[in-house]
């Protein structure tokens, strides 16, 4: 029987491996949505291959474009968020979460109401919206299936482990583009710099976050979420080969490793074959040709985005939302060349102190608390910047 299958972000680094790891078995998958932004012609192109129902540019301005490139095809074209609930509430079996940012919330939270099984790549929308994305899943007997390499990593090493017994979960970081360099140094870096990850190819965005950490930030608020981990339980080390994506460590002293490539299709694979194993195109690892594993602490002085996620998982609240919305305006800042990139920590922490005060960080979580919360953080984060 074929499965239906979405893709949110169809034309990202997760989208395009999604598609890669679909097109090898294109009998036992019938596409349902394709969905992307701007890169429309890279959509057409994906919808068109895959023979997609629907695709779905999240602008307004790319519909016509969109329309062109898919003339004749029978593809139905459309623009919007509208358009990307819609998307959502097509039945699917398998949804893939891959929009970058806040955005990819609504949809993802839409395919769980229609009882979709989600892969989550988008880790956003556990930072901003954990418990509502979580209790909608629960509510409506749906999956999340986390597709981060370093939760997929968890998920695989809690496998048939009871959660009370574990005490600690530590999740890996390669250290980003800067891991070496001296301190000092950080303030001159430019975004073409920060934009070249050691060891994964990924969008320009995480790949940014991953040189401040931030995405590390994001992920270990990620665990939490998901999980239902303390925070006091969850740890972060830098192991610069990206080999090890994450350990959990059991009341017992031992720890279970999850070790693979850095090639994010074993997660996106994983989850999509879940809860089977099937083989993957993936590089078998030679250990006796890597020869060891390194370990070393994270200085909080380099990563203060760590720091600020540890404030947020004792906030709670609506602190991830609003932690999240100045990350990525600041985050927009960098890229167009407004701040410099340790200006990006001090945005964020600017923006938290501001907005801890504000009776909104305590509302409950809904999804209009989460978008109100993460408005009034863009525009406290736009006046930050611009006093700067
Ligand atoms: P990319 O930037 O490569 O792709 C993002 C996708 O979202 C594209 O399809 C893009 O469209 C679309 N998009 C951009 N803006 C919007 C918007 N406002 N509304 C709707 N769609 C939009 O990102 P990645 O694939 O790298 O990452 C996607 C998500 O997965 C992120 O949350 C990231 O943190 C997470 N993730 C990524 C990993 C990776 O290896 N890349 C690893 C683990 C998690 P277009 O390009 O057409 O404009």
């Amino acid at each position: 029987m074929t499965r239906r299958v979405t893709i949110f972000g169809a034309t990202g680094s997760i989208g395009a491996n999604t598609l890669d790891l679909i097109g090898r078995e294109r009998e036992a998958f019938d596409v349902v949505a394709l969905t992307g932004g701007r890169n429309v012609h890279a959509l057409a192109a994906a919808a068109r291959d895959f023979g997609a129902e629907v695709a779905i540019t999240a602008f307004d301005d790319c519909l016509d474009d969109l329309r062109e490139a898919l003339a004749g095809s029978g593809v139905e074209a459309a623009s919007g968020e509208n358009a990307l609930i819609e998307a959502a509430e097509r039945p699917a079996d398998w949804v893939m979460s891959a929009i970058v940012g806040a955005a990819g919330l609504p949809p993802g939270l839409k395919a769980l109401e229609q009882g979709a099984t989600l892969a989550l790549a988008n880790k956003e929308s556990l930072v901003t919206a954990g418990p509502l994305l979580m209790e909608t899943a629960r509510a409506h007997g749906a999956e999340v299936l986390p597709v981060d390499s370093e939760h997929s990593a968890v998920f695989q090493a809690l496998k048939g482990e009871d959660i009370a017994s574990v005490e600690r979960v530590i999740i890996t970081a390669s250290g980003g583009a800067f891991r070496d360099w001296p301190i000092e140094r950080l303030k001159a870096a430019t975004c073409a710099e920060a934009s070249s990850h050691p060891n994964w190819d990924m969008g320009q965005r995480i790949t940014i976050d991953s040189a401040s950490m931030f995405n590390k930030a994001l992920e270990l608020i990620e665990t939490k979420e998901y999980f239902g981990i303390t925070p006091d339980k969850i740890e972060t080390v830098i192991h610069p080969e990206s080999l090890i994506h994450a350990l959990v460590g059991h009341s017992d002293g031992g720890l279970i490793a999850h070790v693979g490539p850095p090639d994010m299709r074993h997660a996106i694979g994983y989850a999509l074959h879940y809860p089977e194993r099937k083989p993957l195109p993936v590089e078998r690892l030679d250990l006796a040709k890597i020869g060891q594993f390194t370990f070393r602490a994270p200085d909080p002085e380099r990563y203060p985005a760590l720091g600020l996620a540890r404030d947020v998982m004792e906030a709670g609240g609506l602190s991830g939302a609003t932690f999240n919305a100045a990350k990525e305006t600041a985050l927009d800042s960098f890229i167009d060349g407004g701040i410099g990139f340790t200006q990006m920590a001090d945005v964020v922490a600017e923006v938290i102190e501001i907005m801890s005060a504000d009776s909104l960080v305590n509302a409950s979580i809904t999804l209009e608390s989460v978008r109100e919360a993460d408005q009034l953080a863009r525009q406290r984060a736009k006046d930050v910047i611009d006093r700067k």
